[in-house]
């Protein structure tokens, strides 16, 4: 291919010659202008036009128009990711309740339905759960949520989300929010992931409370500051992990119910947030 371009150029660069001779007709300008400078013809800018390839004989059909390299690109890796998904709570420990449902078996729900969105539609992900069961990891609270971090950082997970349903006091509040760690080794990508879910959320129809981020009452790292509240975030970091909580939506407020009443609805929710992970993987999170 190389060796007719070079023919090409020669053949056109006599023919230009020639040209000079007399005054070019305005269709000839218009036709050396738009088929490229043969005079230097530069590998991998040089392009070969229609007229030029039924010029040297060769079926255009049969002949990419755009080419000029004809080395095969090397194909982009596509990266594999290992993506962990927690089911808030489990066991004795219940969450929330409101209406005859119960957090823990919710969140178990929306939780594998997330899952099963992700094994199905992505080749390149693993996908982990902390628990399929109703029961938690441990019977001391503090102990469960550090092993259920623990468990992401084993399996090596580029992110771990850990999904909750919300409620207040008077059943007042409403919309989506995701809890994040403030620590700088993972506060930008937890930041965007927390973006990417809640955008999706709020695709929906619900509110959007933002990324969240709370310290700690008592817990200070060796410099004094405060270290964050939710002991998934927390922990997480330690590991060097994206670790988030996502509040899907408050399960007693009526704004938010439609959104989480039924199997119907929680997999139009575990829908997008599988797709907010995705979009976060692929487009923000780079692989170390
Ligand atoms: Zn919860």
């Amino acid at each position: 291919m190389r060796k007719l371009r070079l023919s090409a150029a020669l053949f056109f660069f006599a023919v230009a010659l020639c040209a000079c001779a007399k005054k070019p007709k305005d269709n000839e300008i218009d036709y050396y202008t738009k088929v490229g400078s043969y005079a230097e013809p530069t590998e991998g800018v040089y392009e070969a036009g229609e007229k030029d390839l039924e010029l040297l004989g060769e079926n255009p059909s049969t002949v990419k128009p755009s080419g000029g390299v004809t080395t095969t690109p090397t194909p982009t890796p596509v990266p594999h990711y290992v993506v962990v998904i927690d089911a808030g709570h489990g066991g004795s420990q219940t969450g929330a309740s409101y209406d005859g449902r119960v957090e823990k078996d919710v969140n178990l729900k929306v939780a594998s339905m997330v899952k099963e969105y992700l094994s199905t539609h992505y080749e390149n992900v693993d996908v982990y759960m902390t628990r399929t069961e109703d029961k938690g990891l441990a019977k001391d609270v503090a102990d469960d949520l550090r092993m259920r971090v623990e468990f992401a950082a084993e399996k090596q997970a580029d992110i771990l989300v850990s999904f909750h349903f919300n409620s207040s006091d008077k059943h007042s509040r409403n919309g989506s929010m995701v809890c994040i760690s403030k620590q700088p080794q993972v506060r930008e990508g937890s930041e965007q992931l927390a973006k990417c879910i809640l955008a999706r959320l709020a695709s929906l129809g619900l509110k959007n409370n933002g990324p969240y981020l709370r310290d700690s009452n008592d817990m200070k790292d060796e410099n004094g500051v405060a270290l964050d509240y939710y002991a998934i975030p927390r922990h997480g970091a330690a590991h060097n992990l994206i670790a988030v909580i996502v509040e899907s939506c408050y399960m007693d407020n009526k704004t938010d119910i439609p959104y989480m009443k039924d199997d119907a609805a929680l997999t139009v929710l575990a829908e997008q947030e599988a797709l907010g992970i995705m979009e976060f993987l692929t487009q923000y999170y780079v692989k170390q």
